[in-house]
């Protein structure tokens, strides 16, 4: 099923999309960039179904009703081809891409425009980003390829410069929380905006998951850990079978707030404005170069969590590092 619907916030990227589109200038490649829960895959939907569309309306759209309009919903369009791993989270190896390139040597279907969806376009490997390349090098008919990305940083050079790319921002914190109110988001959306780092559309999958459960849970570990009152080893334990990438940047965010929080940065700076409180008692137990020291760590771990296969010996490590940090404190009755 694909998701072409329009979002409130993307009103200035359609805008140069569709006059792309009116000025017949349709790019070669387009990379939308931007972090998770942006509406970046949305966006390439509703683009790549307005090429498609042969009866497309004045103001650039898709009709959302003819027959090619509903095999695109249908994810089932002959002209619209995929690139993506087959797992998340996953790489895209060379085959996929051989089979895209197959694929791309056929005519198209349909006489008018073909796509190609490459999501997670940073996750191609290297042999994969080097046959892709040859794609775009060579000119292909009527193709335009759309790359989504989180993370344009770790694409090659070559393949980068080859594509017009776009940047989605976060949006307006009002228009979000009035979108997310829309979508009956109705409790605590601003928390959940502030801890998607203002993406909406993650907000609100935060929401469906009640993710503010867990974090209060892991919160709660954390400050008893600060305590003394629970076992490194047995929070690394709970923690390990969550969300891992998820659950460090909470870490990582709370102790960038402590740190706000030592140099008084007023409350609206923090991320985490609802555990302010909590922060403020932990804050007189601390020494500011342990906690910049600590912060550091943790951004080291969280590069390691990619790759290292034992997150239970990272979590103890981490956990262990604080709770250390928290107790020499507590003796010396700071
Ligand atoms: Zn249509």
């Amino acid at each position: 099923m694909m998701h072409s619907e329009s979002l409130p916030w993307h009103h200035n990227e359609w805008q140069i999309l569709n006059q792309y589109f009116q000025q017949n200038r349709i790019p070669q490649a387009l990379m939308i960039k931007g972090i998770k829960g942006l509406g970046k895959q949305r966006l390439a939907h509703r683009f790549a179904q307005a090429l498609l569309c042969p009866q497309g309306l004045e103001n650039g759209e898709s009709c959302q009703e003819c027959k090619r309009c509903k095999l695109f919903k249908a994810a089932t369009h002959p002209d619209c081809l995929v690139l993506a791993p087959e797992e998340t989270g996953k790489k895209i190896g060379i085959d996929a891409v051989r089979t895209l390139i197959e694929k791309l040597s056929l005519k198209p279907q349909f006489d008018m425009m073909r796509v190609v969806l490459i999501y997670s376009a940073d996750k191609l490997n290297n042999a994969a980003a080097n046959a892709f390349l040859k794609c775009l090098e060579e000119p292909n008919e009527r193709t335009c390829f759309i790359l989504i990305t989180e993370n344009s940083a770790k694409l090659p050079a070559t393949i980068l410069s080859r594509c017009q790319k776009m940047m989605l921002t976060k949006p307006e914190t009002e228009l979000a929380l009035r979108w997310l109110y829309q979508q009956q988001v109705t409790e605590k959306s601003d928390v959940l905006l502030n801890l998607a780092q203002g993406a909406p559309l993650l907000a609100k999958a935060y929401f469906e998951e009640d993710v503010l459960v867990l974090r209060e849970t892991c919160f709660n570990d954390w400050l008893a850990l600060s305590n003394q009152q629970k076992n490194p080893i047995e929070i690394a334990e709970q923690w390990v079978k969550q969300p891992i990438a998820t659950v460090l940047n909470w870490l990582i965010s709370w102790v960038a707030d402590l740190i706000k929080c030592a140099y008084q940065v007023p409350i609206i700076y923090l991320s985490n404005p609802d555990y302010q409180p909590d922060f403020q008692k932990l804050v007189p137990r601390l020494e500011c170069k342990a906690l910049h020291k600590f912060y550091q760590y943790l951004l080291q771990r969280q590069q390691d969590q990619e790759t290292q296969v034992n997150l239970q010996i990272l979590l103890e490590a981490l956990f262990v590092l604080w709770s250390q940090l928290t107790s020499k404190d507590l003796i010396h009755g700071r």
